[in-house]
């Protein structure tokens, strides 16, 4: 027997509940509409257009021409504590598909449907798309962010980044695997905010485990120690400051993915992509600068993903 019901308003009401209570968990994943398959008796979730006149057939004529909207793996600090995270989350327009917080419970909030699209990425692009809130699941960390303390060489904004605790991570690591598993998301659409919008966010910020993710989960890109340590020997010194040599880092750049003009100077937006690239694969420097090692690792990454 088909038994159906819709849950919008449950939905409805546990999300305001939760922002004005203390954060609840929501143990099952509710969805729009919920269906029990006739053959294998499991819940399953549908959106078809239902009709008073006429009956849809949803059984005999399954098309195989069809793919996941989902292209993308997106990864956001907070920089709120876990309350007020889930509070701007649930009320403001600002939204996330999964919050992870940083407490010592196994909890994992749902605040968007898979389903449906939330608002995490903002103006965005990668690899010749935009808008990839269309296209994205947006996990949202909860982290203080980063502090501004000394400016240094090394550290030309004075921003300090806090860590995440590897409890933390398990969680992350666990929930990304589960979604990229589902969509087969291609591990160089694994990203962070700040690959996607480098102009203007930076986070997860440095201090994300993206290579310990990649090495114990296998989520993500990440380079080969082989190529970088070949690419390292060959980085042209003289030429550095070079037109040609500027426009050539600028176009490796946007073909691993990053938008970013091909103006031939050291401006300040190809500064804040190199920085963005900087936080996700040599997070141990991040000041903007195109050094021999960031341009190693772009070619060792341009090599294994994008030949
Ligand atoms: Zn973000």
């Amino acid at each position: 027997m088909k038994f159906q019901f819709c849950c919008s308003a449950i939905l409805l009401l546990l999300l305001s509940s939760c922002a004005t209570q203390s954060p609840k968990v929501i143990n099952n994943i509710i969805r729009d509409t919920i269906v029990i398959n006739k053959i294998t008796e499991k819940y399953e979730s549908v959106r078809i257009a239902d009709l008073d006149k006429y009956k849809i057939s949803t059984t005999n004529y399954p098309a195989i021409g069809k793919d996941e909207r989902i292209r993308f793996l997106i990864f956001h600090y907070t920089a709120l504590d876990n309350e007020k995270s889930m509070s701007v989350l649930t009320t403001q327009e600002v939204s996330a598909h999964y919050l992870i917080p940083d407490d010592f419970t196994d909890s994992i909030y749902l605040l968007v449907d898979e389903s449906k699209r939330a608002w995490h990425a903002g103006m965005s692009y990668w690899k010749g798309i935009n808008n990839i809130n269309f296209s994205s699941i947006g996990i949202e960390i909860v982290n203080p962010g980063y502090y501004v303390g000394e400016i240094t060489e090394s550290n030309p904004n004075g921003w300090y980044f806090y860590g995440y605790p590897n409890h933390q991570i398990k969680k992350v690591a666990e929930l990304a695997k589960n979604i990229i598993d589902r969509y087969q998301i291609d591990p160089i659409n694994v990203l962070a905010h700040s690959d996607i919008a480098p102009q203007r966010k930076q986070d997860p910020g440095p201090k994300f485990p993206w290579k310990q993710l990649y090495e114990d989960y296998n989520i993500g890109a990440w380079y080969e120690d082989v190529h970088k340590n070949l690419y390292l020997s060959q980085f042209p010194y003289a030429e550095r400051d070079s037109i040609n040599f500027i426009q050539s880092v600028q176009n490796d750049l946007n073909t691993y993915g990053y938008e970013i003009q091909k103006t031939g100077v050291w401006d300040e937006q190809s500064k804040k992509v190199i920085m963005a690239f900087q936080y996700h694969f040599r997070p141990e420097r991040c000041d903007g600068i195109l050094d021999a090692e960031t341009w190693a690792i772009l070619q060792a990454l341009i090599l294994k993903y994008r030949n």
